[in-house]
């Protein structure tokens, strides 16, 4: 699909593994402070940890709680629950964020198909929401950096996704037309219909494709990947279940 030539891509979800590599930074906190000394199972602390934070982002989100309690809370609730003493939550959430970008699990597939996109001389861009220094941290430790021109984060922009404003700073940077660009990612809100508001086709990668409320209006190749929605002749929506499948699609 050669009519586009520029490929904006989301980072975290999406290529960087979120998920993991937060377990992982929580197991080099947990190793460093010495925890199995009072905890003997990492499991067993990950998992409570997990539901612990989970219910303070939802308190978050509600307004019932601000980030500093939950910041503090998510790991005083933890450590109290298994009995630890001596240990700064704050501390230790603080170890657990500096940990995070040094982490380096990238989602299966991603470094062959960037490689293969590459090749094919598309030019490809970041448009991330997030820390500037922390985004680029990830990027950098993780190998991602030789395959991107330009990163642009919500805060050098100052406007985070899904605000139409950021696509059309990114594409203005790099001298990109609206036709020839499109955006990529893992989230229907932020980047999918963020870009769509910016008049940006999108590909969106979602393994569970929770989309039934779009119209199906050109099943593609598979039922791996499909066009979802195209409301104009250059506006197209398509899906892909995970990064790899992209090589179907440019
Ligand atoms: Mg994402």
């Amino acid at each position: 699909m050669k009519k586009y030539e520029q490929l904006f891509f989301d980072l975290d979800h999406t290529l960087w593994d979120f998920d993991a590599n937060s377990k992982l930074a929580l197991k080099q906190t947990f190793d460093e402070l010495a925890l199995n000394d009072q905890i003997k199972d990492f499991e067993a602390f990950f998992s409570y940890y997990q539901g612990v934070n989970h219910q303070l982002w939802e308190a978050y989100r509600n307004k019932e709680i601000r980030k500093p309690d939950l910041i503090k809370k998510r790991f005083e609730d933890t450590l109290s629950h298994f009995n630890v003493e001596g240990i700064d939550p704050v501390e230790m959430n603080e170890q657990y964020l500096e940990l995070m970008p040094l982490q380096t699990k990238l989602f299966p597939g991603v470094v062959e198909t960037l490689h293969y996109l590459k090749e094919r001389r598309y030019q490809m861009h970041i448009i991330t929401n997030g820390f500037t220094e922390v985004q680029h941290r990830k990027i950098s430790t993780s190998g991602l950096d030789v395959f991107f021109d330009r990163v642009f984060t919500s805060e050098a922009v100052q406007i985070p996704k899904p605000d139409k404003r950021i696509f059309l700073h990114a594409l203005k940077c790099c001298n990109s037309k609206k036709k020839t660009s499109i955006m990529i990612g893992d989230s229907w809100e932020t980047d999918i219909l963020g870009a769509k508001g910016a008049g940006i086709s999108q590909v969106y990668v979602s393994e569970n494709m929770n989309i039934s409320d779009v119209p199906l209006v050109d099943m593609g190749v598979g039922d791996d990947l499909f066009t979802i929605s195209a409301d104009r002749a250059h506006l197209k929506t398509y899906c892909v279940k995970k990064v790899e499948n992209l090589t179907k699609l440019f």
